[in-house]
Formats: C-alpha cells, sequence, structure tokens
C-alpha cells in the first residue's frame, strides 16, 4: 500500500467529527430549528411521490428555479450544483489544477481549502490574516499573489472560524489584482449585511459560492456555484452526473418554498448572536471578535480545559487552540437557541472560576 497511496495522502490525518450524541450542539454552525410538526407532514407528501426508481434530473433545474427566486442571482449568470459546497470546492481544484499551480487563501479560514489542495495534488499558501482584528494582510496578500500567480483564491466571505466580513475594498484589489479565479464563499451569507453577487458583472475573475448548510439544511448537502457562463461551463464538464439526489432536490425545492420561514429563523439567530455576545463579553476573563456570521469567536485562558470542561457538561463547541497562531486560546460558540444559549453561558461561567 505504501508504494501506492501518494504521500501526500499518507500523511493527511481525515477530517475529524467529534462524537455530539446528546450533546449541546453548539460546534459545526447548524441552524438549531426544524420545522412544526405540520410542515413536516407537507414535506413528506412531497417525498411521498419521489421516483426512487429512477435517476433524478441531471441538471437540478427547479432547484436553480427556486434558488433564483431567492438567492439575488443576476440573470445572466449561470448556476452549478454541489452535494454540499465541500464538493464544488473539489470541483474547482480539480479544474484548475495543473503542474506547480497555486491555491492560495488567507489563514485561518476554513479547512477544507487546504486540505482539498492537498487531495488534488496542488500547492497551498496560506497567507496569515492581521494579528487582532483578522483583516486581510493587503501587503502579504499582494506580494504573495504577484509571486505565486494563484489559480485559484478562496475568500470566505464572512470568514470562519474568525466571524468577520473582510474590507470590500480590500476584496476588489484582490480581484483587480489577480489573473486566476477568485472564489468568494459566501456560507453566512444568511447572516451578514452584504454579498457580492452583484459585482459579477464587474469581475469576469470571480465566482460567488454559497451552501443551503448553514440556512438551515446542512442534512441536505447542496451547495451552488455561481458565475458566467464561460467559467461554469467548464467547471460543469467535471461535475459527476446525478450528484444531486432526487431526495435533496425535492426537499430544496418545498424548503425554498418555504424561505420566509428559513428567513425567521435566521433573523432570529442574529438577535440571539447580539444576545449572545453582550452576555459573553461581560464575563470575566473573555474577549470577543465581532461576528456577521452565526457563530462567536472568543478567547480565554486555558482554552483547550475549557472546552474539556464544556464538554464533560454535555455542551460541546470548536476548540481552535492549536489550529493556527492566531487563535492562541480561542473557542468558537455557534448560535443555538435562546434555551441552549442561556445554558451554555450558565456553564461557562461555572467552568470558568473552577
Ligand atoms: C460550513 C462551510 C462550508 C461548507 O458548506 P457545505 O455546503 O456544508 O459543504 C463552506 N465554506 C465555509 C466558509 C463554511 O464555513
Amino acid at each position: 500500500m505504501n508504494n501506492w497511496i501518494r504521500s501526500e495522502i499518507q500523511q493527511l490525518s481525515a477530517y475529524h467529527v467529534p462524537e455530539s450524541s446528546n450533546a449541546i450542539k453548539l460546534d459545526a454552525m447548524e441552524n438549531p430549528y426544524h420545522w412544526n410538526i405540520a410542515q413536516i407532514e407537507v414535506w413528506l407528501d412531497v417525498l411521498r411521490n419521489a421516483a426512487l426508481n429512477r435517476y433524478p434530473d441531471p441538471s437540478g433545474n427547479e432547484v436553480k428555479q427556486q434558488l433564483r427566486s431567492v438567492m439575488q442571482i443576476p440573470d445572466n449568470m449561470d448556476i452549478i450544483l454541489g452535494n454540499g459546497s465541500d464538493e464544488l470546492i473539489q470541483l474547482l481544484a480539480l479544474a484548475l489544477n495543473d503542474d506547480g499551480r497555486v491555491i492560495l487563501a488567507p489563514e485561518p479560514s476554513f479547512v477544507m481549502y487546504r486540505m482539498i489542495a492537498h487531495f488534488v495534488g496542488m500547492q497551498y499558501v496560506g497567507v496569515p490574516l492581521q494579528v487582532g482584528d483578522f483583516e486581510l494582510d493587503m501587503f502579504a496578500m499582494l506580494e504573495e499573489i504577484e509571486i505565486h500567480q494563484p489559480a485559484l483564491i478562496f475568500l470566505a466571505y464572512p470568514n470562519n472560524p474568525t466571524g468577520n466580513a473582510f474590507s470590500i475594498d480590500d476584496i476588489e484589489a484582490i480581484l483587480e489584482t489577480s489573473s486566476g479565479l477568485v472564489v468568494i464563499d459566501e456560507a453566512y451569507a444568511p447572516f451578514a449585511e452584504h454579498t457580492f453577487m452583484p459585482y459579477l458583472n464587474k469581475y469576469p475573475n470571480l465566482l460567488v459560492m454559497r451552501t443551503l448548510s448553514k440556512l438551515g439544511l446542512a442534512g441536505l448537502r447542496l451547495g451552488f456555484l455561481v458565475g458566467s457562463p464561460e467559467w461554469l461551463g467548464q467547471i460543469e464538464k467535471l461535475r459527476l452526473p446525478y450528484n444531486i439526489n432526487i431526495l435533496t432536490q425535492l426537499s430544496t425545492v418545498f424548503a425554498l418554498q418555504n424561505y420566509v420561514l428559513l428567513k425567521q429563523q435566521t433573523e432570529q439567530i442574529k438577535l440571539d448572536r447580539e444576545y449572545l455576545s453582550e452576555h459573553l463579553e461581560a464575563i470575566d476573563g473573555i474577549n470577543i471578535w465581532p461576528s456577521e456570521a452565526n457563530f462567536i469567536l472568543f478567547q480565554t485562558a486555558n482554552a483547550q480545559k475549557v472546552f474539556e470542561r464544556l464538554k464533560a457538561r454535555n455542551v460541546l463547541i470548536k476548540c481552535l487552540h492549536g489550529g493556527h497562531p492566531t487563535l492562541e486560546n480561542c473557542l468558537r460558540v455557534t448560535v443555538g437557541t435562546p434555551e441552549e444559549n442561556k445554558i451554555f453561558l450558565q456553564v461557562l461561567e461555572q467552568v470558568i472560576e473552577n
């Protein structure tokens, strides 16, 4: 086996998902709300008609139409659907991979950019964000872009795990400087104040990527990429046929027909994010960063120990300590229901004191 599995792959460790049964789960940026019983009944009626014996619509046309009706997608732009946006990151890497080519992203950011670069055998360049405010370090970014001429740049807007939305002027400067493709990953668009969708007509090297995961449909695995027919026509060739199964297609159309409801949930989450921020900040020994996403990054002494103690009391968040030098003693908590947020705050106060 050692002779055949590529050495980069042997050196990787598999993406780890912690066990979470019975825990208050505030580690994965999920929307904490499910639908009510009446809605579930209507949804089940939709699924009853699913022709499981047939292949699904290969292009997912109904899903795309529904997406267009709720997601500010410019009419002249195309859409590619992915089995989660992770799959789209992989498609992009496959399409742009060639000898010595580079994927560049600021760090810390979404770990799949680096992992997928390694999966496909591309070089990866991580450019540290500014210490303190996690803004793009434009001097370093422009310099590294100049040196490496990256084929692909990923910018998460807002950024995970820091929660901030980078300066729009900085992002435009990157779009103007780079000759390669720039993908703005708007996974947290439901919680952010700004979108780059309208910029698609201004920058021919821009694609916007979104997912329904953080909106409230993480179980469905549906991501999408928006951009010019020229770019997407090429990338589409690499998409495996039928990558979006029929249950996901039907459920997505149903869910987006009920978009008002998802919108209400995300608006509630935004309000609760402010509640959680204020109360976190009020705890002695905790520093928080502002967030335009559905999670909050904070810092405390002995973060690893605080994480373990929360976990021992059934509250699961994410420990980022050790992941990147700028994340020393940092933890990330997803905004839950008001009840979950209260329990988290109570338990946190107990474990910090003791
Ligand atoms: C969660 C997340 C994704 C992954 O989305 P899926 O559609 O669930 O694969 C992509 N980008 C960022 C920045 C994320 O935080």
